[in-house]
């Protein structure tokens, strides 16, 4: 497509009215000097209020932003450890002692827009560009799937070559390519906003979630970070997963990019984001949050001169303040960070996270790190069993399980489920299944050693008889040869 048809195609693509109609009196939800105020308000919690924003917490109970606004600025370090255990209680009360796996998949860096903090941006003349074909495609798809990947999240820059109709056709090829025993069961999008028009085309072809981050709340960073292409306009993005939600796609993650901006304002936006998708999808919030660090990357200097920088300490209480926050959403950690990290911040409430993952494109099956095709530089280059094996070690079952979307159990039921603290009840059982699979297919000596014995623990806490006779039998019938079992 030549430079021309190119500017065209980006006239085309924002839609006003998919913008405007989800506003309140013609104002967005991000209502600054209230986040400001609020923070400010509350700038000394007293102790006893802290303890019981916590409770409240535990009872799966979303806070208000009053009460996050408290969080965000205790600063007694014995209530922080406090709260650190109380978000490693609330996950395992939702989610129990189990932690979901997928592979990032990176289909395209082609990209319109010039986001200051990307390598893939299109004006940096240093990134290699790339597209994959349907045959490439397929072939990263194999690599993944022989080394045990059941669930991708399949990410694409903003650009005509990687339209809906592209990444349409993308999932179809990741849906359909099997190796063995394997498959993907599960396909995730990361991409830029879409029309409804275009979100009903990926519905049909059955997206997972829809993962849409706006990388800053904050409007005027917002708009000095984001200069140039269709991402300069804010709306457009805050509003992508509204558009998703009548588009049918139920599933949907929010995101800030932390590192841009105040981390507590940004935090404040994410709690917003669910408000107002809660208010206008009756009760259906995000399905998952995620707050990836700023990293480098490729000829990219305002990472290095940029005053916003989160040191460990202030990530992993801003991810416990999220936990808190939103008790019933999925958290997603990424391999972003480096392994020690991750460990430790599993541990306050982590749901999600990448493994295995090769973020150049092309990069599975050439088996390389290419920073050149990189749209940022990995904190952690561990393979799926070392991954898989660490968190066992920590006493972790990794699930690869999909069977929940693939039952309807998505949107409002899922959220259902989860408010209530149930959602493990099904997951353990269906985290042991796979799990097994795992071990059979695709895990090191030293893995299965580790893992079968997590097996045990986790089947001797299963919540009943009746489940414990079903896992059972469908053990035995995954050692036979079946796959895909679950409850
Ligand atoms: S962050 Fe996304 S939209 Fe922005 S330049 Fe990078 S790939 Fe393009």
């Amino acid at each position: 497509m030549g430079a021309v048809s190119v500017k065209e195609w980006m006239q085309n693509v924002i839609k006003p009215e998919q913008i405007e109609k989800y506003k309140d009196n013609g104002k967005d939800f991000i209502n600054e000097a209230h986040i400001n105020e609020l923070l400010l308000k509350k700038c000394q919690p007293e102790k006893q209020e802290i303890r019981d924003i916590m409770a409240k917490s535990l009872n799966l109970e979303r806070l208000e932003p009053e009460e996050t606004a408290a969080l965000l600025n205790c600063t007694d370090e014995d209530l922080w450890q406090e709260m650190y255990q109380t978000g490693l209680q609330i996950k395992q009360k939702v989610y129990g002692r189990r932690i979901v796996t997928f592979a990032p998949l990176y289909i395209s860096n082609y990209c319109v827009n010039s986001c200051v903090y990307c390598g893939f941006r299109g004006n940096n003349d240093q990134s290699i560009r790339q597209h994959l074909t349907m045959d490439e495609l397929r072939e990263e798809i194999k690599a993944l799937v022989q080394k045990g990947h059941k669930r991708l999240i399949m990410v694409y820059g903003e650009h005509p070559k990687s339209d809906a109709h592209y990444i349409a056709e993308t999932l179809k090829v990741a849906y359909s390519t099997k190796v063995g025993h394997g498959e993907i069961r599960r396909s995730n999008v990361n991409a830029a906003p879409m029309s409804i028009e275009d979100l009903e085309i990926l519905r049909d072809v059955g997206i997972g979630t829809f993962q849409v981050f706006q990388e800053t709340y904050h409007h005027s960073t917002y708009k000095k970070l984001h200069p140039r292409g269709i991402k300069a306009d804010y709306g457009w993005r805050l509003y992508a997963l509204h558009r998703a939600m009548d588009a049918g796609v139920d599933d949907v993650g929010i995101g800030a990019l932390f590192g841009l901006y105040d981390w507590k304002f940004e935090v404040l936006g994410l709690l917003f984001h669910t408000i107002d998708l809660e208010k206008k999808f009756a009760g259906v919030g995000p399905h998952t949050i995620s707050f990836p660090r700023l990293e480098p990357a490729v000829n990219t200097p305002f990472i290095e001169n940029n005053s916003y920088k989160i040191d460990d300490e202030t990530f992993k209480k801003l991810v416990t303040v999220i936990r808190l926050s939103v008790p019933y959403t999925g958290m997603i950690l990424t391999a972003r960070e480096n392994p020690s990290i991750r460990q430790d911040v599993i541990q306050v409430g982590c749901t999600q996270i990448d493994a295995g993952a090769n973020i150049a494109i092309g990069g599975y099956s050439k088996g390389s790190v290419d920073y050149e095709r990189q749209q940022f530089i990995l904190g952690d280059n561990r393979s799926l069993d070392e991954a898989i094996r660490d968190l066992a070690k920590l006493g972790y079952i990794t699930s690869f399980c999909t069977a929940g979307y693939r039952c309807g159990r998505t949107g409002n039921y899922f959220m259902e489920i989860a408010k209530k603290g149930k959602v493990h009840h099904l997951c353990m059982p269906n985290a042991i299944l796979t799990f097994k699979e795992y071990l059979l297919d695709y895990a090191s000596p030293e893995t299965i050693e580790v893992g079968e014995k997590l097996i045990q623990n986790e089947f001797e806490a299963l919540p009943n008889d009746l489940v414990k006779k079903q896992v059972t039998e469908f053990l035995r019938r995954i050692e036979a040869g079946e796959r895909d079992l679950f409850l």
